[in-house]
């Protein structure tokens, strides 16, 4: 089902209740007792409340207004975009995403936060061109303002807290994002890690983000391993698709001995997990991030 149309499914659900409500009370027999009227009436309070309280949401008067202060390319298809809030610095820990809405009573997207400043509360989104809203966004020009609800989800909390010390992040194309803040917290001395593994894999060298700053980074135990599964030209990277045979060829430890993330397309993330699954991974060890439905 596409997004649009699971959209208006879930927002005509809003409708069931308050016609449930003046179908009882017309026609059902439960009014005649004060405590189940009493009841229904706190229950249709409360629901009110509720749908106040996201109509406010959605028409953009809660939630926190950011403006773009720059945004700049990274390719053809994929760009950076940079906010500051204008009145409220919220708080955001590595690894979560933000919901972001162009337009008051717009679609909401939800994008991982790619680097986020604690003094001044300012956050860069790395975004893929895909379709409408990621397109839209493209457009906008620095100084419009845009509404963000934070922070929800942490897709690599095991990681920060992580008893075991040995972890393989995957990503695919621009399921990157995630792990950009997570490397940039382990690079500011959060890191006890024994062995930590990035294998990044792209399509070819002109549709891959952040390799400059991933090559840049100076974290000792941090070995990033890029992958192109359809580049013509000869290179030096690993050539094909991530897989146990290709990770063998780098962990220390058998497949078991290690906790892994994977960010990217469904069909890399489940062919991924199943392979190790099959090399004995736990799956309690395997953590995904799906970037859509
Ligand atoms: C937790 C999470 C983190 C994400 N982080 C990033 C990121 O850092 N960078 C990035 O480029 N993309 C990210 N995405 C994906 C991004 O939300 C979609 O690419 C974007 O919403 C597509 O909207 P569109 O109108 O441009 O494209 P469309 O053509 O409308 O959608 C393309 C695909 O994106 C998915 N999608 C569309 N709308 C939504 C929505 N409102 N919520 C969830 N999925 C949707 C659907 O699977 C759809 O098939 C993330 C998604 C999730 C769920």
């Amino acid at each position: 089902m596409s997004y649009r149309i699971w959209r208006i499914s879930h927002l005509l659900t809003y409708l069931v209740f308050p016609i449930t409500l003046i179908h009882t009370i017309k026609i059902g027999t439960y009014f005649s007792s004060i405590f189940i009227s009493t009841y229904i009436y706190v229950i249709f309070s409360l629901f009110i409340l509720i749908v106040l309280y996201k109509f406010l949401h959605f028409a953009s008067i809660l939630g926190n207004r950011y403006v773009i202060t720059k945004i700049e390319d990274i390719n053809s298809e994929i760009y950076l975009v940079h906010l500051k809030p204008t009145i409220k610095k919220i708080k955001i820990k590595g690894g979560q995403f933000i919901q972001l809405r162009l337009n008051p009573f717009g679609e909401s997207h939800p994008f991982s936060v790619l680097d986020f400043d604690e003094t001044t509360g300012e956050i860069a989104l790395g975004i893929k061109k895909v379709g409408k809203f990621t397109n839209q966004l493209k457009q906008l020009k620095e100084g419009s303002f845009v509404n963000i609800d934070v922070g929800y989800g942490v897709f690599t909390k095991e990681a920060y807290n992580t008893q075991n010390k040995r972890i393989v992040l995957v990503a695919g194309g621009i399921g990157i994002t995630p792990f950009i803040s997570y490397l940039k917290y382990i690079s500011q001395a959060h890191n006890n890690y024994e062995e930590v593994f990035l294998f990044f894999a792209n399509r070819n060298l002109s549709s891959i983000s952040f390799m400059e700053y991933l090559n840049s980074l100076s974290i000792p135990n941090l070995k990033v391993v890029f992958c192109f599964s359809d580049e013509e030209n000869d290179h030096p990277y690993e050539k094909g698709r991530v897989n146990v045979i290709l990770m063998n060829k780098y962990l220390s430890y058998s497949t078991s001995n290690y906790q892994y993330y994977i960010c990217g397309p469904e069909g890399m993330m489940n062919s991924l997990a199943k392979d190790l699954e099959l090399n004995g991974v736990d799956k309690a060890n395997i953590f995904k991030e799906e970037f859509g439905w």
